[in-house]
C-alpha cells in the first residue's frame, strides 16, 4: 500500500533543501527575512528582504539608526520575535517552522541575551550567584554543579567577590557582567546583546566591553552585539549597518603585516550584495550625482561601472558611448 503524500512536510523540505546552500553551516544565516508587525490597521515593516550569514566565532557588531530593525532581527534569532517570512537559522535550526516547545528550547540552551535596560536582565530579589543559577534550574540543571558552575561563571566575568549581592547592591557595568554570566549559564553558541552599555558611563562600558571580547576569544562563543557605542563597535571585526530593514554596508577590520614585521589594522569598507544580486548605494553616492530611478551599468574586466542615466557634464556627453554589448 503507498503512503498518502504529505504535502506540506515535502513542501517544506523542498524550501529547506533550497536554503540549505546559502550559508553553508554558517551559524547564523537570514535568507530574505521579513518580519511585518500589524498593529490594529496599520502594519509596520520592520526587516523588508535581510540577508545575513555569520560564522561560528564571529564578533559581529550591529549598527543603524533608531528605528532601521535592529532589536527585531536580534528578537528574530534569540527566538524572542516570530519571522513573518523569509529563513533565519541559529545553530542549524529553523526558527520560521519551530513549534512553541522547539523554541522554549532554543532560546534556553541555543542562546543567551543581554538587554540594555540592566534591570530587565535580573530578577531583583535574587543574588547574582542565584541569578546565573536560575537558566540552569529552569533547564534541569542538578543543584550541586549549578553552584559551581555559576560561581565559575561569574569570576570569568570578574565578579569573585559579588556572588551574594542582589541587582541593587551592584552597579550598572556589574549587572551587565551578571547579566553576561547568566546569559552564558546553559552554555549557548551565540549571545545576543542589545546595546548592552547603552545605560552605562564609558568606565563600567569598558568592562562589560571586556568581558565580550574575552568570552568571543577565549571560549569561542559567537558574539552579535547591536550597539552605538564606538569602543564596542571596535572590539568587532566586522560591523554591519542595517537601513531600512536591511543589511545595507559591511565595515571589516583585517591585520596586516608590512613588509617591515610591523602590524596593522586595516579598516574597509564594503556594500553588501543580496541573493538576488541587489546592491545599495550609499546616499550620499546618490546624492553626489544626482541618481534617480535608473542608472547605467557597465562592466569591465575587474569592475561594474554605474552611471548616471544622463551624460554628467557636456565634455561627457561628447565623451559618452554606450556600453558595449557585455554578452559577447
Ligand atoms: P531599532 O532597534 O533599529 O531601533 P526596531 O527593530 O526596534 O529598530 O524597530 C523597527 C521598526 O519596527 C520601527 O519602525 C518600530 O517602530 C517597529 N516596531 C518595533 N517593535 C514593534 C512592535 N512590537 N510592534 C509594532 N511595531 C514595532
Ligand atoms: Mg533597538
Amino acid at each position: 500500500m503507498t503512503q498518502p503524500l504529505h504535502y506540506d512536510a515535502l513542501e517544506r523540505r523542498a524550501r529547506d533543501a533550497e536554503h540549505a546552500v546559502f550559508g553553508g553551516e554558517a551559524v547564523i544565516v537570514c535568507d530574505n527575512l521579513v518580519k511585518i508587525y500589524q498593529q490594529e490597521d496599520i502594519e509596520v515593516i520592520a526587516l523588508q528582504g535581510l540577508d545575513l550569514v555569520v560564522q561560528q566565532g564571529e564578533f559581529v557588531a550591529i549598527v543603524g539608526a533608531s528605528g532601521s530593525g535592529k532589536s527585531t532581527l536580534l528578537g528574530v534569532l534569540a527566538g524572542l520575535v516570530s519571522p513573518t517570512a523569509g529563513a533565519a537559522r541559529v545553530g542549524g535550526q529553523n526558527l520560521v517552522d519551530m513549534s512553541v516547545r522547539e523554541r522554549t528550547r532554543f532560546r534556553r540552551h541555543e542562546v543567551g541575551f543581554v538587554w540594555q535596560q540592566t534591570a530587565k536582565n535580573l530578577v531583583p530579589y535574587l543574588t547574582a550567584e542565584e541569578n546565573v543559577g536560575l537558566p540552569m534550574r529552569l533547564s534541569g540543571h542538578p543543584r550541586a554543579g549549578r553552584r559551581r558552575l555559576a560561581r565559575a561563571l561569574l569570576d570569568q566575568v570578574g565578579l569573585a567577590d559579588r556572588y551574594d549581592h542582589r541587582p541593587a547592591q551592584l552597579s550598572g557595568g556589574e549587572q551587565q557582567r551578571v547579566a553576561i554570566a547568566t546569559a552564558l549559564a546553559n552554555r549557548p553558541r551565540v549571545l545576543f546583546a542589545d546595546e548592552p552599555t547603552g545605560e552605562l558611563d564609558s568606565e563600567t562600558a569598558t568592562e562589560v566591553v571586556d568581558v565580550l571580547r574575552e568570552i568571543n576569544r577565549r571560549d569561542g562563543v559567537t558574539v552579535v552585539v547591536v550597539t552605538h557605542d564606538q569602543t564596542l563597535a571596535a572590539q568587532a571585526a566586522r560591523t554591519v549597518l542595517i537601513r531600512d530593514g536591511r543589511t545595507s554596508s559591511e565595515t571589516v577590520q583585517r591585520s596586516m603585516t608590512s613588509a617591515d614585521g610591523s602590524k596593522k589594522v586595516v579598516t574597509e569598507e564594503f556594500a553588501v550584495l543580496d541573493r538576488a544580486g541587489r546592491l545599495q548605494l550609499p546616499g550620499e553616492y546618490i546624492d553626489a550625482l544626482d541618481l534617480d530611478q535608473r542608472v547605467r551599468l557597465t562592466l569591465e574586466p575587474d569592475r561594474v561601472n554605474v552611471w548616471p542615466d544622463r551624460p554628467v557634464s557636456e565634455a561627457e556627453s561628447d565623451a559618452w558611448a554606450p556600453p558595449e554589448d557585455s554578452s559577447r
